[in-house]
């Protein structure tokens, strides 16, 4: 083992992180990103002894910051660390240290040195009406920081169902005209769609681009295939119980109870593409239908009108 790895796993363990564990995570992004067993030494020497560290510009706009709330906390406790140890952050509104002025010249800076190199990650939508006044940090609209930003990025990726296709701020009458980064801009992105996306899919979507040195796939809305090539409903462990007609017609009932079909209660899992039923959510846990709940179809575009209301059949 490389003295590198020796360190990285040392580190692992002295944060309470047994190898084991670290290997259940690698082993389960190989799979989500579908390759096969073969693939997960390699997956986890990316975490293990990085050969290179892209830089990373993160930006916010019109969002809830839940996205990033689901990337640096709720999947494996200690993927924060992870993440941050393959890219070299160089801004992000909510765990940078400065502020103000400071934090403006951090972007600028990095920015300049970084030109045409660097991963631009969105979170949140943009507004586009009367010039982008809707949403606007340090005096410059979101659509100008956007602008400026992501068209210097070697690579935009839009994290969560605001930066992909505009979110809640985007839902009817829509009065700041909010879109998505790509549409507002005029650009291509990696969409990682979803409110909040899976974590593992933005994680998959990085290491894909360390390991094979290119972004994944994507399906005709930018998402990538691997997470979103297959609907909610083809990998629903409750779809036995469509195919034979077996619903739950009331929250709380003995159908409810057995687990039947949450078709009828409005689930829009078969017009959703999501990896949710296979990589499921908070370590593998578990994820909203398997907890009871329908899908209300939160990676589609504009799924706050086209999927509500969300408890009814469409
Ligand atoms: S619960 Fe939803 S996703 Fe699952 S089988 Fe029924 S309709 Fe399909
Ligand atoms: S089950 Fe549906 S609504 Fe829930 S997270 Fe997955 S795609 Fe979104």
């Amino acid at each position: 083992m490389r003295k590198e790895e020796k360190e990285f796993y040392g580190k692992l363990s002295d944060n309470g992180v047994s190898r084991r564990d670290f290997m259940k995570f690698c082993t389960a992004l190989t799979a989500t990103m579908g390759l096969s067993a073969a693939w997960v030494p390699k997956v986890a020497e990316v975490f293990a002894a990085p050969k290179q560290r892209p830089p990373v510009i993160w930006l916010h706009f019109g969002e809830c910051t839940g996205c990033s709330e689901a990337t640096l906390r709720t999947m494996y406790p200690w993927i924060d660390t992870l993440v941050l140890d393959i890219i070299s952050m160089e801004y992000h509104e909510t765990i940078m240290a400065p502020s103000g002025h400071n934090a403006e010249d951090v972007l600028h800076a990095s920015v300049k040195k970084n030109k045409g190199k660097f991963i631009c990650v969105v979170e949140g939508a943009v507004a586009t009406k009367y010039n982008g006044a809707y949403g606007k940090i340090g005096g410059r609209t979101f659509l100008q920081i956007a602008n400026d930003v992501c068209k210097q990025a070697a690579a935009t990726i839009a994290i969560g169902a605001c930066a992909t296709f505009g979110g809640v701020q985007a839902a009817a009458p829509n009065p700041g005209g909010y879109k998505g980064v790509g549409e507002a801009i005029g650009i291509k992105t990696v969409n990682i769609a979803g409110c909040p996306p899976n974590p593992i899919n933005f994680v998959g979507t990085v290491v894909n681009f360390l390991l094979l040195g290119k972004l994944p796939a994507l399906d005709d809305l930018g998402r990538p295939l691997f997470a979103y090539g297959k609907t909610v409903h083809d990998q629903c462990q409750r779809r036995g119980h469509f195919e034979n007609g077996e619903f739950v017609t009331q929250f709380g009932s003995e159908e409810a109870k057995m687990g039947y079909c949450l078709y009828e209660m409005g689930c829009k899992g078969p017009d959703t593409f999501n990896n949710c039923p296979t990589a499921k959510f908070n370590d593998g846990t578990s994820w909203p239908v398997e907890a009871g709940h329908p899908c209300i179809g939160c990676s589609e575009p504009d799924f706050w009108d086209k999927m509500s209301p969300f408890f009814e059949t469409s």
